[in-house]
């Protein structure tokens, strides 16, 4: 993968364009940060997960939308073939819709080695227009990642509203009156005094299983581009505040370099 070098030459139409991928485990705050990174610097996100979303609400695909609802149900990595192909039309056409971006914000791409040699592949086939510049990795604790996603509880009438029951305290339903049967394993929404639910994604088991596929396909991804100089570690436990900082204070230099 190449690394970013000084081009002062360069017009806007065919100057280089930055890569960040973020790496970080499920309920790491990769969402957070990518959000506050995209409008902070007017960065174009791509969101592999979300895209595949919209393949699955789109429907007219029927083949791939079969294939990505058995593997996105499970919680399972989508088989690279299918990832690939996505990523390479999807992300083009950000790419396209958007000449004078100085780079892109990649968020759930590449997830493993294989992946991140197909982004290479790309990056080379783009003449080098587009470089890797930094791999951002969160790194939370795997047990405080499992007690965020297990404690976590969205509003049943507006999933805006999420809490998590280790952190907040919470109304249960058998308390307040609104419910005939007492439920151990219940509160309400403040806000609403809806029952806060539990998503199928956040049970214990499916949570466990999503966590060792992310170690087992994101060890080696760290190690490559650590290997390679283009990581960043940042504490993920650290507050969401500091998070952005650390950041912002080893991209910002490397954004000016290619806006010279
Ligand atoms: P996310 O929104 O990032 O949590 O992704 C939702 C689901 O989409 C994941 O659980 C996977 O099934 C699938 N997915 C997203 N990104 C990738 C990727 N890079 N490789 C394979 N599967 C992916």
């Amino acid at each position: 993968m190449s690394f970013v070098k000084q081009d002062k030459t360069c017009s806007m139409e065919n100057k280089k364009k930055l890569l960040f991928p973020f790496i970080a485990p499920p309920n790491g705050g990769k969402g957070t940060q990518t959000h506050v990174l995209a409008t902070q610097y007017g960065l174009p996100a791509f969101d592999m997960g979300a895209t595949f979303r919209s393949i699955l609400k789109d429907g007219s695909d029927v083949e791939l939308k079969a294939e990505l609802d058995s593997y996105m149900n499970k919680g399972r990595l989508v088989p690279i073939e299918t990832v690939v192909k996505v990523f390479e039309k999807s992300f083009q056409k950000l790419v396209d819709a958007n000449p004078g971006a100085s780079g892109f914000i990649l968020d759930g791409f590449p997830r493993n080695l294989e992946q991140a040699y197909a982004l290479e592949a790309f990056c080379k086939r783009s003449g080098s227009q587009l470089s890797v510049a930094k791999a951002i990795y969160l790194n939370v604790g795997l047990d405080v990642v499992k007690r965020r996603a297990i404690g976590r509880r969205f509003c049943s009438d507006n999933p805006r509203h999420v809490y998590n029951i280790f952190i907040e305290s919470l109304m249960p339903v058998s308390q307040s009156g609104n419910s005939k049967e007492p439920l151990s394993d219940s509160w309400l929404c403040p806000v609403d005094s809806a029952a806060l639910v539990l998503r199928e994604d956040d049970k214990v088991e499916t949570v466990e299983k999503r966590l060792i596929e992310y170690q087992k396909e994101t060890d080696p991804l760290i190690d490559y581009f650590r290997s390679n100089g283009m990581l960043l570690e940042v504490d993920g436990e650290l507050s969401p505040e500091e998070i952005t900082l650390k950041i912002m204070s080893c991209i910002t230099p490397l954004l000016k370099v290619v806006t010279v």
